[in-house]
């Protein structure tokens, strides 16, 4: 059995920070991240992902109208093909989800 990233601690660099990882879906609901280092949208590939947390009460329970079954982090991989471009990013429910993307920028 493999463990994510041999293991070794990581974070996304500064390449993904600050709203430079952008994606989006293609013609079905399937997401794909763009390589932030080469032109034309160019698509990561997903090397790996892992559970990197998960809660059985939602964090924010207490806060919302609408509360989600539990929390969760999942970390993915990401390659580019092209430019060898290689970085983390997480997609989580578990910080706060309200407000704008310049808000979330500002946090
Ligand atoms: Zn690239």
């Amino acid at each position: 059995m493999t463990t994510f990233n041999d293991g070794k601690p990581y974070h996304g660099s500064e390449a993904v920070q600050d709203g430079k990882l952008t994606g989006a879906t293609d013609g079905t609901d399937y997401f794909y991240f763009f390589c932030p280092m080469c032109p034309d949208k160019r698509l990561l590939r997903l090397l790996d992902y892992e559970v990197r947390a998960k809660e059985e009460k939602h964090p924010y329970a207490d806060h919302v109208d609408v509360v989600a079954p539990k929390g969760f982090t999942l970390a993915f991989k990401l390659l580019c093909d092209k430019c060898l471009f290689t970085d983390f990013v997480k997609v989580s429910n578990m910080g706060w989800q309200g407000g704008t993307h310049k808000q979330a920028l500002a946090r």
